[in-house]
């Protein structure tokens, strides 16, 4: 299961100031096993995908699902990971013209990416215009040996629930050296790491990056530091392990008209 999140045990604007003024606000997803529908946001669920655009396929040499290492995939269908309406986080500021956020990814382990595992690709849509449309009604699941189990969601539905977060791992040196003293202090006291109450390792939109790892922010090609726009982790409910991985984490650049993305592993 995952962790509960209840955020900061003590009042931070008394105890850690310079901590409390980073806080930023996130949507938890706390997805559960279900059936959600196609209008609904859901995580592994089935796509509001528009009847006339093609389902995208990953066709990457050499990709594969375990045990069959030396016995690639070919072309494999891509699964949906999460789909998001903007009436159910009104936190995330959608794109004008569109109010549904999509993320699908290759469910095989992927050697030429250094990670070696999902490729996610992410749209962003207007639902009306969908629908208006037609929707895809038949969205190809991959079969036997074209999915890796560690990077297949399950249908789950989710209970997008806001929180404060603040930076597990993105401070400077100096705040860093600052602050801890007070925070090993604060996790002694509550017996609670400061992952716990700081900074969740769960499926989430907005806030910072649980990293595991120390951060790594992916910059966009004219240079901007991209934001972390949402990250996915293989939370019990959602039956997926993601292997060695603790999440994927995907950030999206504002400042570029044509929004580009990026991802992280990290284990
Ligand atoms: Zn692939
Ligand atoms: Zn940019």
């Amino acid at each position: 299961m995952a962790q509960s999140f209840a955020g900061p045990p003590v009042d931070l604007d008394d105890l850690i100031p310079e901590l409390a003024s980073l806080g930023r606000r996130t949507t938890l997803l706390l997805p559960k096993s279900g059936a959600p529908g196609v209008r609904e946001s859901s995580l592994g669920g089935p796509m509001l995908w528009p009847a006339d655009e093609p389902w995208p396929y990953c066709g990457q040499p050499g990709h594969w699902a375990w045990p069959n290492e030396k016995s690639p995939a070919g072309t494999a269908p891509m699964v949906p990971v999460v789909q998001l309406f903007a009436r159910d986080v009104p936190q995330l500021k959608f794109p004008q013209g569109t109010d549904v956020l999509q993320l699908v990814w290759c469910a095989l382990i992927h050697p030429q990416d250094p990670a070696g595992a999902a490729l996610p690709r992410l749209y962003w849509r207007r639902e009306e215009e969908v629908l208006a449309g037609g929707v895809l009604r038949d969205i190809p699941a991959p079969q036997q040996g074209e999915y890796d189990e560690d990077f297949m969601p399950r249908p789950c539905t989710v209970s997008p629930t806001q929180v404060v977060e603040y930076p597990n791992w993105d401070f400077s040196e100096d705040l860093r050296q600052t602050l801890q003293p007070r925070i090993e202090e604060l996790e002694e006291r509550f017996g609670l790491d400061y992952t716990q109450w700081a900074c969740a390792l769960q499926n989430k939109v907005g806030g910072y990056p649980a990293w595991n790892q120390p951060p790594n922010w992916p910059v966009c090609e004219r240079g901007h530091r991209m934001e972390h726009l949402l990250s996915i982790t293989g939370e019990a409910d959602l039956d997926m392990d993601m292997g060695d991985l603790g999440g994927i984490y995907v950030f999206l650049c504002r400042q570029c008209p044509e929004l580009p993305y990026a991802h992280r592993y990290d284990c």
